[in-house]
């Protein structure tokens, strides 16, 4: 495969001027405090070359990028029994709605808005304590990204449980429906840690490497999953990862993608790489502005929209 770092280079180039552009996630008000000019990102390719500028090395918050990871857990211990609960279809609504669950008996649209995600920490939550299933989101992390040093930032936990009012309204709702099982407030605990993880670009793209290389991770050589679960996932990414936006993000970019209202974003070119962007300023679908800019640029600039070159 070719060198990549001119083309990442170029990108950062171009897109400085914009930097800072959007909204920072204030609603999570340790998120407010994060300098909105940061531009980081990061392609790892299935040979395991690493291209990266900016602050790619530097930790933010992933947020709902972590919904990618609990899903990819929840799958291995439930299998396609999880979908009883959470379905696979765009939703169309923001990240945060709560209209739709009323019509659908409780249950959310996907496991990427936070309904369904919330309903995923539930199935995970399965025969453990909160803490235990914590660390078992935690240590699935570090595998995926083959770095022990991946950890929860506490500050970002406790801001989130500290003014998650929605969030407790969708648990709340779900759980009088019998979507969740266990004690909306474990598990909202599940939930609102596993959005604090805290990751570099590189760390993320690394941990998103096993999308793009058919379920294993080809630089550990860890089978994390089958072809087929890959080929599924990748598929929710890209109908549902960016919300309200993933129409959008799909017409612009063409890769299956997950974004976080810490201002990252995973995308994965199956067969060819995956990369992990991070600018803090969202757009009005909570989805970065300029991260979804470099993505655009990135897969123009390689042919890799799954859509054709
Ligand atoms: N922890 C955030 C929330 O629950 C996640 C939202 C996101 O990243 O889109 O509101």
């Amino acid at each position: 495969m070719t060198d990549l770092q001119p083309v990442v280079d170029e990108i950062y180039e171009a897109l400085k001027p914009r930097l800072g552009e959007g909204r920072v996630a204030d609603y999570i008000p340790q998120l407010a405090h994060v300098d909105p000019k940061k531009f980081g990102m990061a392609v790892v390719d299935v040979e395991g070359r690493v291209f990266r500028a900016g602050d790619s090395d530097e930790p933010f918050s992933i947020q709902s990028i972590s919904k990618v990871f609990t899903l990819t857990l929840a799958l291995g211990k439930h299998g396609e029994a999880i979908w009883n609960r959470v379905g696979r279809e765009p939703s169309g609504s923001s990240f945060n709605s709560i209209v739709q669950l009323e019509h659908e008996g409780g249950k959310p649209r996907n496991p990427f808005i936070n309904a369904g995600a919330i309903a995923v920490s539930d199935l995970i939550l399965a025969g453990h304590t909160p803490r235990e299933a914590i660390g078992e989101i935690v240590r699935f992390v570090r595998f995926l990204a083959d770095d022990e040093t991946i950890a929860i930032d506490p500050a970002v936990a406790r801001s989130e449980q500290a003014t998650g009012f929605r969030n407790f309204a969708l648990a709340n709702f779900m759980r009088s429906f019998g979507i969740l099982t266990h004690p909306v407030e474990h598990v909202l605990g599940v939930y609102f840690h596993q959005c604090a993880i805290a990751m570099t670009c590189t760390q993320l793209a690394r941990s998103g490497l096993f999308l793009a290389a058919a379920g294993h991770n080809p630089i550990t050589g860890h089978l994390v999953v089958s072809k087929q679960r890959a080929r599924r996932i990748n598929a929710l990414m890209l109908t549902c990862g960016h919300y309200d936006g993933s129409g959008d993000f799909a017409y612009r970019v063409g890769l299956p993608g997950k974004s976080g209202v810490g201002g990252g974003i995973l995308a994965v070119a199956p067969g060819k790489a995956s990369v992990a962007v991070w600018a803090p300023g969202l757009n009005e679908n909570g989805n970065s502005l300029v991260g979804s800019l470099a993505l655009e640029m990135l897969a123009n600039r390689t042919g890799w929209s799954v859509f054709g070159q």
